[in-house]
């Protein structure tokens, strides 16, 4: 979000109180002092603020205790226990994940649904994701409101009117999702969609492995596989909002069927399917089977070793016609990326330099995510912060 300089008294302090909830909500608690100087403003205007989120009920300040030093201890500000929370969902092809997340990004009560068999609808998932919220609501404080309905979706999610256009492995197309979500909850609580990748990466340069990084990939493999992309700092969406749909980039016509109707995308060479299919597992990939390939190349099993290196060839390859294209710092992998990385760094590096122009010199940091299976539930939890950080005042 660009912030821009704004002009009436009214408008500043609100301007302002955004900022400072802000700081707080990535940064963790911290003193005033801190405070006064991240913000470059007095000391009085800080208390003022402080005084004024903490009567809106977001944050909270106590004296810090230990510590004997000269001086009055400067106070310590915090987000509110018991303040409002978003309700954040992760909803992926086998499980709809559901969380409370309070201001700082702490994950105050979760809730999963397997889905087993075909993958849910659009109305069933809605109707999941509902029912969590209600299951949620009773787990945190009582006081506690929710802000908002942030959704983290595998496939391509309009800009402009909140649909969901493609989730090949949903097989969902042209879904109303927003709208039906909307239909569903009180007009006060605006429902947000985004894409999984993208909230990942954003989740991840917020608080994870990309803090200190603004050129930075986050590369997702789980059943479907997608990037989101910051680049510059900011967040790469594109014309419509659909950039980042690498897994469906064609790298061999005549290769595997894919879920999205074409044939030898990328995810049917780094896809989890394609994982258990090298490993000779003729088994839908789920968290317990894919995690099992893993167990077995670490113990010994020669063909789970062989899978994960083939699957690690071809990623290499993967990040380098990335690399290629967008020159990131560190590219982060997650999902079953993170498997690979771990069993088989060498052989990811080994193609990535053979394939990268430029060689090794070119080669960006590989990690594996910094908030685990958490990056798309947590950055869809910024979705639903988004208001509340703008304008503590107006959203209330
Ligand atoms: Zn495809």
């Amino acid at each position: 979000v660009t912030r821009v300089p704004v002009a009436r008294p009214d408008a500043i302090r609100r301007h302002n109180l955004g900022l400072l909830l802000g700081q707080v909500h990535r940064d963790g608690e911290m003193t005033r002092a801190e405070l006064t100087q991240r913000l470059r403003l007095s000391r009085s205007t800080i208390g003022a603020l402080v005084a004024e989120l903490t009567e809106l009920g977001l944050l909270d300040e106590r004296v810090p205790s230990g510590g004997v030093r000269a001086g009055r201890p400067s106070h310590v500000v915090a987000p509110r226990p018991g303040g409002p929370y978003a309700v954040a969902v992760d909803l992926d092809i086998t499980h709809i994940t559901t969380a409370a997340v309070g201001i700082g990004g702490h994950i105050l009560a979760r809730h999963v649904v397997e889905t087993t068999g075909t993958p849910p609808g659009p109305r069933e998932a809605a109707a999941h994701i509902i029912d969590a919220a209600s299951v949620l609501a009773a787990q945190v404080d009582g006081a506690a409101r929710p802000v908002g309905i942030g959704v983290s979706v595998p496939g391509t999610v309009s800009r402009r009117s909140g649909s969901v256009e493609f989730a090949p492995n949903l097989n969902w197309r042209h879904e109303t999702f927003g709208a039906m979500l909307a239909d569903a909850v009180p007009p006060s609580l605006p429902i947000s969609l985004g894409n999984d990748a993208d909230l990942a990466v954003l989740a991840e340069h917020l608080r994870g492995n990309a803090r200190d990084c603004d050129d930075v990939i986050y590369l997702m493999a789980r059943i479907g596989v997608g990037a989101g992309i910051i680049a510059n700092g900011r967040p790469l969406r594109g014309y419509e909002g659909f950039a980042g749909e690498v897994g469906h980039n064609v790298v061999d016509p005549s290769g595997p069927h894919c879920h999205c109707g074409k044939r030898g995308c990328v995810e049917t060479f780094i896809g989890e399917q394609a994982l258990l299919t090298l490993a000779g597992r003729d088994e839908a990939a789920t968290t317990e089977s894919v995690a099992k390939v893993f167990a077995d190349a670490f113990n010994g099993d020669p063909l789970a070793a062989s899978a994960v290196r083939t699957v690690a060839d071809a990623l290499g390859r993967t990040i380098a016609s990335l690399v290629n294209i967008f020159d990131p710092e560190r590219v982060l992998l997650g999902g079953s990326l993170a498997g690979v990385l771990e069993f088989a760094r060498d052989d990811v590096v080994r193609a990535l330099n053979r394939d990268v122009l430029g060689g090794s010199e070119s080669a960006p940091q590989l990690m594996p995510p910094g908030l685990g299976d958490d990056s798309s539930l947590l950055g869809a939890a910024e979705l639903a912060f988004a208001d509340l950080l703008l304008d503590p005042v107006g959203s209330r």
